[in-house]
């Protein structure tokens, strides 16, 4: 099996199993606790934060871990709807993920209005600087890069608008850490971050809050992480999660990233040359190195795709995981105009580190055969 879908979860690496199999050997105290097992327990907490602080370019009091990205967003739309007016508004993108899109929709009902994207999946710059001239929304949250489609978006110039007009911004970064540098990123207010997209465990992650500022638990109980997330940290995971990460930071310190887009823009090349009628969505605007989410000439259903691919071998996914199984169109292929009808021949393609450029090539030659498979299949129907 060749695995495609990195944006869904990525393969735990070694480094990161070694580290969660020695600090479950080793230090099997409550980080919380005043004896020796768990001061040391505390200390391998600590040493994270300031791993994790020093990559972001942030302090390391201000990084809580969570149970990873879902639960780290929910922080930040339950804390808005705590400390707004009751009449503020919060601004998300249309393209984000639900836990940020559903959260807001939870706590602030129409009061959480969406960011217009382009056709090509960026969200509309334009749009924010005229809406915030008129009206200042309590936060913006725009995600790094999108999950379904890899585009990166413009969070440094939001950013900066926001800078402008004292409003606090919040960026979902789980697709954007351990794929791209991270030059600047500590400096938005809140940050949210997986583990299981960079190569760490599943069910770990953080959220990361403006310097010496508060925020408003989600769960009470333990004075754990500054009183802000009550519950024993999972210590063995998060030092996985750290050396994931401090993997994936050196091999893109080394630019590894820009050979392994290289095959990937290789891949889409001889893809269109394959199947041609095939778009590949976000094509003219910065995308991450690793993803393609193409809209294939070929499919009635979406899940035909992924599920011929499966059986020839390669894993591949229609969109964001967790709207694997829906029958209605992807709400970010909609943002971005594209109809329902269009939007089931949507397949994404995911690669990662570990992916080889005879992989990419693999890839390109099954679809190629399941696409003549399923003309030949129309072709017999037809008959
Ligand atoms: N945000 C984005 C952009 C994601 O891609 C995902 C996972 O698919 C999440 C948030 C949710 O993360 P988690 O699985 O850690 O809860």
């Amino acid at each position: 099996m060749i695995y495609f879908d990195y944006n869904a979860t990525a393969p735990v690496m070694r480094e990161a199993r070694e580290a969660w199999l020695d600090i479950t050997e080793k230090t099997g105290g409550n980080p919380s606790s005043m004896h020796q097992a768990g001061t040391r327990a505390a200390h391998v907490l600590a040493e994270a934060r300031e791993k994790l602080a020093a990559f972001l370019g942030c302090h390391p009091a201000d990084i809580i871990w969570t149970s990873g990205a879902t639960e780290a967003n929910n922080m930040v739309t339950h804390h808005f709807s705590k400390t707004l007016g009751a009449t503020d508004e919060i601004w998300i993108s249309a393209i984000e993920h639900p836990c940020v899109h559903d959260s807001a929709k939870y706590y602030f009902g129409k009061r959480a209005k969406l960011i217009p994207v382009t056709h090509d999946g960026v969200v509309d710059l334009e749009w924010i600087t005229m809406e915030m001239a008129d009206k200042r929304p309590g936060l913006v949250g725009v995600m790094a890069a999108n999950n379904e489609t890899g585009v990166i978006q413009p969070w440094r110039e939001i950013h900066s608008i926001c800078q402008a007009y004292e409003v606090p911004f919040f960026t979902d970064a789980v697709q954007f850490i351990g794929k791209m540098p991270l030059k600047g990123l500590g400096e938005v207010d809140y940050i949210s971050g997986a583990a299981h997209k960079f190569g760490g465990p599943r069910g770990v992650g953080f959220l990361k809050i403006p310097h010496r500022k508060t925020v408003t638990p989600l769960l009470h109980g333990g004075k754990q992480e500054r009183g802000f997330r009550a519950g024993t940290e999972n210590v063995a995971i998060i030092a996985a999660m750290m050396a994931a990460l401090e993997v994936r930071e050196k091999q893109i310190s080394h630019s590894q990233h820009l050979l392994r887009g290289v095959w990937r823009d290789n891949f889409e090349r001889e893809l269109l040359r394959a199947l041609p009628g095939t778009t590949i969505l976000g094509a003219n605007v910065p995308r991450l190195w690793n993803t393609v989410s193409a809209l294939m000439p070929e499919g009635d259903r979406k899940h035909q795709w992924v599920i011929r691919l499966d059986k020839a071998g390669l894993a591949v996914s229609t969109g964001s995981a967790c709207t694997t199984g829906k029958e209605e169109p992807s709400h970010v292929l909609a943002a971005m105009g594209i109809k329902a009808e269009k939007a089931v021949r949507v397949v994404r393609f995911s690669g990662g580190w570990e992916t080889t450029e005879a992989d990419w090539d693999a890839l390109v030659k099954g679809v190629a055969k399941v696409h003549e498979e399923m003309h030949q299949g129309k072709a017999h129907a037809a008959a």
